[in-house]
């Protein structure tokens, strides 16, 4: 922590933003200084989700990846017992408690996968234009048939329906279906072995949204306590609506698009979920590979307009999972979603069990950080920013933007109870960064994965002058701002009312000047 601790200012002696841990100490005794933890700010506005696994559990890979730029750590429930997420989880806690950041949590459920039987000798070869039936027998498969144990989700299957085995390796096609049997073609053989996963892009299944053990799942990374919770396969908007009533508030939700039907019915998912994740692995395997970028374009355009945020995930840095440098392509592919605006972009299996997970945040950071100083970023997303005109909070939020555009300050400081008036924030975009102020550490958590928020947690404010202080204090603390600085302040009096966003201010960013009676 030390090496972050950079550099002395004045410090007015009240102190309601709760620092990081090591400066708390030095806040509260007495002695007069705070330090400029400018370390543990970033200087990027895209987040880096980064998933967990074997290759990244103990705490001090946990620490290096947060202190490299992961803003948010995915928890998946595909992978791992109970116990091993258990322990994750609380590995990202204690590094949260120790560099005193918020860090959101993102778990993501397995979601209804189908999965083939087991097979004699766990494995068999399909033929290119050799029969090969599915059916609901109790015996090991072979090269003719195997048991599929959801039996019940095939009913729907029209005769020229695909079915899809191992990531899409072998592709079949329905010829025939009967009671108990659906039979198919072998349009592209290979070997088949026991459990592979089996998709049907071309229908709306009947399978409900959460399985059994997504259920279990649920109430486990719930009662563990998350920010996020990631819905996999969502195939219609009803399936937000189910989970949500399990969720009972203790998560927001993140719809995973991998499924034809999710990126048809968008429009309706997008009105029920919190955010998106564009699921490019699954995607890439329900629909032909060339589809994925102008849905991911399309995707996190609409997302943006609704401010909700949108991930852009799987195989961004895949050949890092073996190399320590990425390919050209890949970097180019990370630096697309940045110029589209993504809210985050996110590493799988590089962190999970890949050999190089910190090189690959690293990387990442390093691309952004790159890309977004440039002129043609900005040109990009300003030109790609839809208006937003339906409520006060809206307008308040486009005006900050504004006065950033035609000012000197230096960032806009938005105090927020939902995360609501901060998404607004975000969702403009704005050139200067943005810190969003709140009392709840769950809202600081949750809209870290947004777009440009520099979250922090205060004391409750009941005063827009204490607001104000705060804002300045933060502002300073994180090195966004120095003495001489303004700042913009926007919140919504009365406090502790959510969606009262009323109030902009450009203020300075030395406290004094406020108790001098600048503000009121
Ligand atoms: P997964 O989801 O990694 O859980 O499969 C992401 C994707 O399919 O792209
Ligand atoms: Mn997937």
């Amino acid at each position: 922590m030390s090496e972050t601790v950079q550099k002395r200012v004045n410090f007015l002696n009240i102190c309601t933003i709760v620092p990081p841990n090591g400066l708390w100490q030095i806040l509260s005794n007495g002695c007069g200084e705070v330090f400029v933890a400018e370390g543990l700010r970033r200087k990027r506005n895209v987040k880096i989700v980064a998933t967990l696994g074997p290759a990244s559990s103990s705490q001090e890979i946990v620490e290096k990846l947060f202190e490299e730029g992961v803003d948010v750590f995915r928890l998946n429930l595909s992978h791992g017992t109970h116990g091993e997420i258990r322990k994750r989880h609380s590995t990202i806690r204690n590094v949260e408690k120790k560099f005193g950041r918020p860090i959101c949590i993102l778990a993501d459920l397995q979601g209804p996968k189908l999965r083939c039987g087991k097979f004699d000798g766990q494995e068999a070869e399909l033929i290119v234009g050799n029969s090969f039936r599915f059916d609901n027998k109790d015996e090991l498969g072979n090269c003719h048939r195997v048991t599929l144990p959801n039996f019940e989700v095939f009913k729907g299957l029209q005769i020229g329906s695909k079915v899809l085995v191992n990531d899409g390796k072998i592709r079949l096609v329905v010829k025939a279906t009967g009671d108990d049997f659906v039979e198919t073609e072998v349009v592209l053989g290979g070997i088949v072995s026991d459990r592979k996963g089996i998709n049907i892009p071309d229908q709306v299944l009947p399978l409900s949204a959460l399985s059994e053990k997504d259920m279990e799942d649920l109430e486990f990374v719930c009662s563990l306590g998350i920010d996020w919770l990631g819905l996999s396969f969502v195939q219609r908007a009803s399936d937000i609506g189910r989970a949500r009533k399990l969720i009972k508030g203790r998560a927001a939700i993140l719809a995973k698009i991998e499924k034809p039907s999710a990126v048809e019915a968008f429009d309706e998912i997008l009105e029920e979920t919190d955010a998106v994740m564009v699921a490019r692995g699954d995607l890439g395997v329900e629909l032909p590979i060339e589809t994925l970028p102008p849905i991911q374009k399309r995707l996190v355009r609409q997302c943006r307009a609704h401010g909700k945020p949108v991930i852009v995930a799987t195989q961004m840095m895949e050949s890092m999972i073996k190399s320590p440098v990425p390919t050209r392509a890949e970097v180019s592919d990370v630096a697309q979603a940045i110029y589209e605006g993504a809210d985050a972009i996110m590493l799988s299996a590089e962190s999970a069990v890949g050999q190089y997970p910190i090189e690959a945040v690293k990387t990442m950071n390093s691309i952004a950080t790159e890309v977004e100083k440039e002129k043609t970023y900005r040109q990009v997303i300003e030109s790609s920013r839809t208006p937003l005109k339906r409520g006060v909070s809206d307008a308040i939020t486009v005006a900050a933007r504004e006065v950033a555009e035609t000012t000197n300050v230096k960032v806009i400081c938005c105090f927020t109870h939902t995360g609501t008036t901060a998404a607004l924030t975000s969702r403009e975009r704005p050139r200067v960064p943005i810190i969003a102020l709140t009392p709840k550490i769950a809202i600081a958590r949750r809209i870290a994965l947004n777009w440009g928020l520099h979250c922090v947690v205060t004391q409750e404010v009941n005063r827009f002058k204490m607001a104000v202080v705060n804002a300045a204090k933060a502002a300073r603390l994180y090195g966004f701002a120095m003495d001489k600085d303004k700042i913009i302040v926007i919140a919504g009096v009365p406090f502790n009312v959510p969606g009262t966003t009323n109030i902009l201010r450009v203020a300075p960013a030395d406290e004094k000047k406020i108790f001098d009676g600048e503000i009121s």
